[in-house]
């Protein structure tokens, strides 16, 4: 036994064992390295196309709003991942060519920037970059924030238009009477704030919302609302841009970046919130790209270009 060990003395000398190690690679090594850059490719791979999924699927405003339980309630639609996945196999946008009354017939650009779930913090700041460009937008308003808010909004030459009284999901998708009895407090609210009574609306999470179908006990609400909404003389509007600012924090730029890039050729019905600070941050370089670059801005009315997505539940 000792005389083994006596005999690794007969090893080469030291620095010829290190020049063998150092170009020597256990194979053991040579597989995980292999592993590692196989590991690497595959998540590029996904990084890349997630990208690509992104930039071309519309996404669904999600369930956003902090001031109701939604979040919580909401089987169908939890996370942004489940948004672009319901977006990417279920919407169809309708073009606005084939659907609006009067698409831009002399080929100008126009950008319709739309903010919902306000009045809220952000909503005063807002206006007062609108007010320096002079530019108009609509207003998806809800239940939510200062009076004195919708009053400088009709005020200022703004569309005060419908979005819900509670923007809670559970109950305004629950019924068509219960989703009436919604539109109509918030249409009331702001009728006795501007003497105006707005009938330009926009349904939570858009009329492809698949968030309606965890309440409406299996009746497809929304194949019937899109309806009855017209019959009762309301005009609903979705969006063909979306800022993506409706599920987790982006950065100013980031919004600035997913409105300036998927502008349309066209009309632009741009989603944005009010209720939320890194959106209307990014408002005032969306103007200035936008003036630009040659595209008019405007608030939505009735006779503006229809944007529907397709009804999915
Ligand atoms: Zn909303």
């Amino acid at each position: 036994m000792v005389s083994k060990t006596i005999d690794v003395g007969s090893i080469p000398a030291a620095p010829a064992i290190f020049t063998m190690e150092e170009n020597y690679i256990p194979r053991h090594r040579k597989i995980s390295g292999f592993l590692i850059i196989f590991i690497c490719l595959l998540a590029g791979i996904f990084f890349m196309s997630s990208q690509i999924f992104k930039s071309l699927a519309p996404t669904p405003e999600k369930t956003e709003s902090s001031e109701t339980s939604e979040n919580t309630e909401s089987p169908k639609l939890t996370t942004a991942e489940d948004g672009k996945l319901n977006s990417l196999e279920k919407i169809s946008i309708t073009e606005i060519a084939s659907t609006a009354k009067a698409p831009n017939p002399d080929g100008s650009r126009t950008i319709y920037l739309t903010f919902d779930d306000g009045p809220g913090p952000y909503t005063a700041k807002l206006l007062d970059i609108l007010k320096k460009y002079n530019v108009k937008v609509t207003f998806f308003v809800t239940g939510a924030g200062d009076d004195s808010l919708i009053v400088r909004e009709a005020n200022e030459g703004h569309t005060v238009a419908l979005h819900t009284m509670t923007h809670n999901y559970a109950y305004v998708y629950s019924s068509i009477a219960n989703y009436f009895d919604d539109l109509y407090q918030i249409q009331s609210r702001v009728k006795n704030l501007t003497g105006q009574t707005p009938t330009i609306i926009r349904f939570p999470g858009g009329s492809s919302n698949l968030v309606s179908a965890g309440y409406d006990g299996g009746s497809h609400i929304m194949s019937s609302l899109v309806n009855e909404v017209s019959a009762r003389g309301f005009t609903y509007f979705d969006w063909n841009v979306s800022s993506g600012d409706a599920g987790a924090p982006l950065s100013s730029e980031q919004i600035y970046q997913n409105v300036t890039e998927n502008l349309k050729p066209g009309a632009s019905v741009v989603l944005q919130h009010d209720i939320k600070d890194y959106s209307v941050d990014a408002v005032e370089r969306i103007i200035e790209y936008g003036q630009k670059n040659g595209y008019t801005f405007k608030k939505l009315d009735t006779s503006s270009p229809v944007v529907h997505h397709g009804v999915n539940n």
